[in-house]
């Protein structure tokens, strides 16, 4: 490039306080403080002249348009609100598990004012908390104590600190896995400063195994749910009561990551058996750790529960404060738990209602958004994701709406992805598909507006 042409280049760039002084720029600005706007456009103009330094065509226009789109990021929600049209029901990538409008609410007031956190109202005194969670999950699983950490990952790496510092932990050579996202069972064991110990093979793991690897240092028996992954075919591997009868016997514990904290039965739906807490505690676990924001339908949060005597060890290790739970979660969750004392779960708690929404009403409602868009989609049988390491490979019936435009998949998704409401879709055959199990019920018009803007 000539220096001639990249003198016209330089000079064609609005200034700085030209750009601050457009109509466009200034109502964007809305109220935010002009130190921040100021270095907004500073950044978007130096941008611009690195593009046009580098041969791009200049467009003062599309200058304007970026500068508008970061201020206007500013003062947006973040995370942004999606709609999820995965049909992948807890959804790592779009948060987990949505709370129901209850929880949501408890969290809120929690959040914004000042509650008795630690404090006993009745006699005036320091202590109490998390006491109305402990008391809902006894109710619901039989844990004589339950404590509430940051998310599962804390909870599993504190529970082997607490009981297993510098003890060794028998695994299952099918169960030291990488469950995603960082989190691998050996590497969370060292960290906790427990020695690991893997017995069996990937496939087939016995009762024998694990007695065989029990020695004077032998803290516990450590079982993990698979979460994620399948081991199909020749397979075996000792039940929790087998265990929990061995470990009795020979003075160790028996702990168990359970990942999903499921408290309801999934056979109904359709589902392969997902353990229960309840089931892990009844067969003789020791702790069983869990996520809240999992199966269990609520916040993000670690669960640990069990043995009191145990769980008040856990608690008072150093770590527990590192990790421990705010307020607005410790809410969250009771509000959750309050939904299955109640008997309302499958009513209340987004991620129940999606499992159990009958297929016949889904094909109502999906065949409803096929006939507001009036021919540019159509009905598809498709099949559901519980997701989050939750019942892997198994599939929930479901039903999807494909749209019909000719127009790129690629380029449609993500017009979806960037509307003013963005909607996450999957592609089925090689269709845009909006899976409906997944589309939360008072979503519904947002979406088919912004179906319509796409495709209309
Ligand atoms: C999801 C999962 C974890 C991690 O839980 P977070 O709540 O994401 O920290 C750990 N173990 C298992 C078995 C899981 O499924």
């Amino acid at each position: 490039m000539s220096d001639g042409r990249n003198a016209d280049v330089l000079r064609s760039i609005p200034s700085v306080s030209a750009l601050l002084g457009s109509l466009e720029v200034r109502q964007a600005a809305g109220s935010i403080v002009a130190e921040a706007v100021t270095y907004v456009v500073r950044d978007e103009q130096h941008r611009y002249r690195s593009a046009l330094l580098a041969g791009a065509d200049g467009d003062v226009q599309n200058l304007i348009e970026a500068i508008v789109a970061r201020l206007s990021a500013l003062q947006s929600p973040a995370p942004r609100v999606v709609i999820n049209g995965t049909g992948v029901i807890v959804q790592t990538n779009l948060g987990r598990a949505p709370v129901s409008a209850a929880t949501a609410s408890a969290m809120a007031d929690a959040a914004s004012a000042y509650v008795a956190l630690e404090t006993e109202l009745a006699s005036g005194r320091r202590g109490g908390r998390g006491r109305a969670v402990s008391e809902l999950m006894r109710l619901l699983t039989g844990a004589e104590r339950t404590l509430v950490v940051n998310n599962n990952a804390a909870a599993v790496l504190l529970m082997l600190a607490a009981l297993a510092f510098d003890r060794e932990v028998v695994v299952s050579r099918g169960e030291a896995v990488e469950i995603g996202g960082g989190f691998r069972v050996p590497d969370v064991l060292r960290q906790s400063g427990a020695r690991l110990v893997e017995v069996g093979t990937t496939n087939r793991t016995y009762e024998r195994d694990f007695a065989d690897a029990i020695t004077d240092d032998t803290a516990a028996l450590l079982r993990v749910h698979a979460s994620n992954f399948e081991i199909v075919g020749f397979t075996a591997s000792p039940s929790h009561a087998d265990l929990a009868a061995l470990a009795r016997q020979r003075g160790v514990l028996l702990l168990e990551d359970a990942g999903s904290g499921c408290l309801l039965d999934t056979e109904p739906f359709g589902l392969a058996h997902e353990p229960t807490l309840a089931e892990s505690l009844a067969a003789g676990v020791d702790i069983v750790c869990a996520s809240g924001d999992k199966l269990l339908g609520g916040p993000q949060a670690g669960l640990i529960l069990g043995k009191a005597e145990l769980v008040e060890a856990i608690a008072r290790h150093p770590l527990a404060r590192a990790v421990r739970s705010d307020k607005a979660t410790l809410a969250g969750i009771a509000a959750t738990l309050q939904h299955y004392v109640r008997g309302e779960a499958l009513r209340e708690i987004p991620v129940w209602r999606s499992i159990s929404m009958p297929l016949d009403d889904l094909e109502r409602r999906v065949s409803s958004w096929a006939s507001a868009l009036g021919g540019l989609a159509h009905v598809e049988k498709t099949a559901a994701l519980i997701g989050g390491g939750a019942l892997p490979g198994q599939r929930l019936p479901s039903r999807a709406l494909v749209l019909d435009a000719q127009r790129d998949v690629e380029s449609l998704a993500e017009s979806l992805r960037l509307s003013p409401m963005p909607v996450v879709s999957r592609i089925v055959g090689d269709k845009v598909a909006i899976d409906g199990r997944t589309v939360l019920p008072q979503q519904d018009d947002q979406l088919l507006a912004t179906l319509r803007a796409a495709i209309g």
